[in-house]
């Protein structure tokens, strides 16, 4: 069927059987596994989880691609025509009885958006295994030291295991995008139960909240309050920056800002 692309909703679709069973492949999806997609296009990746996993709920925002997805009759597969990011997360896992894996050719402009919904917020996903951008691919899995790391490394960290699986060349999706992409895989590990995420990554966000700024001058600038005490908790880390620091050393100052803050 014809389709308009919309490049507002981050439309680029990918239909090489090899790269969408690679990346099924890559979230170790079988039947035992219930699945969540995030923008299932024309269905290309949706077709091969419903062949895999043993249940399948794909949102997609597009209704125009209602008749395409629906025509597919696939067994395994329910389909919701509503905004992912907007949507509530009771509301998606309703759908399903137990826990569950996120396989996903993620739209772009949400990337961040949508991971962090996820992480955040639900108790139940096991692994997300997602397409994104290899520049945001490279942060995802960045280590203390690298180039790339920053708020985003910290936080995949401090929820699981990530890896990137493989490299996709931009050519391999339709439209063209501009720039090449990535599959990341990453498992969940309940690491820090005694701390609440989103708090954590608020307290992060302020830590980053001005880039080559030190410490000092970010968490002044955030805390206000608490800014005299900050130099007897943080002693010459202070004075950092913060991608000098580890998630262990950012777990840490947490433990102690929190009380605070
Ligand atoms: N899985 C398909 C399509 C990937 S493109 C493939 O691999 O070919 C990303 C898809 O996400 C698009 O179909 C787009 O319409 C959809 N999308 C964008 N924003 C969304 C949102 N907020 N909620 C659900 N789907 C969204």
């Amino acid at each position: 069927m014809k389709h308009n692309f919309k490049k507002k909703f981050g439309q680029n679709f990918i239909s090489d059987k090899n790269l969408l069973l690679a990346m099924a492949s890559d979230a170790k999806i079988d039947k035992a596994d219930s699945v969540l997609e995030i923008g299932a296009g024309q269905g290309s990746l949706t077709k091969v989880l419903d062949e895999k996993a043993g249940k399948v709920v794909s949102y997609e925002i597009d209704s125009e691609l209602k008749d395409t997805l629906q025509s597919l009759k696939l067994k395994n597969t329910i389909f919701v025509f509503k905004d992912a990011l907007k949507e509530p997360l009771q509301n998606i896992e309703s759908h399903f009885e137990g826990n569950y894996k996120i396989v996903a050719n993620l739209p772009y402009y949400i990337t961040s958006p949508l991971i962090f919904k996820f992480l955040n917020s639900s108790k139940r996903v096991k692994s997300l295994t997602v397409m994104v951008q290899k520049e945001v691919a490279k942060r995802m899995v960045a280590k203390l030291g690298e180039k790339d790391y920053g708020l985003l490394s910290i936080m995949i960290e401090f929820y699981g295991q990530p890896n990137i699986s493989r490299y996709v060349d931009k050519k391999m999706f339709l439209p063209v995008p501009k720039v090449d992409s990535a599959v990341v895989h990453i498992e969940l590990i309940d690491k820090y139960p005694d701390i609440d995420g989103q708090k954590f990554y608020r307290f992060l966000q302020a830590c980053f909240a001005m880039r080559r700024k030190t410490l000092q001058n970010n968490l002044s600038h955030s805390y206000p309050l608490i800014k005299d005490k900050l130099s007897s908790i943080f002693g010459e880390d202070l004075k950092k920056r913060s991608e000098q620091l580890s998630l262990d050393e950012f777990i840490k100052y947490y433990k102690i800002i929190e009380k605070l803050i």
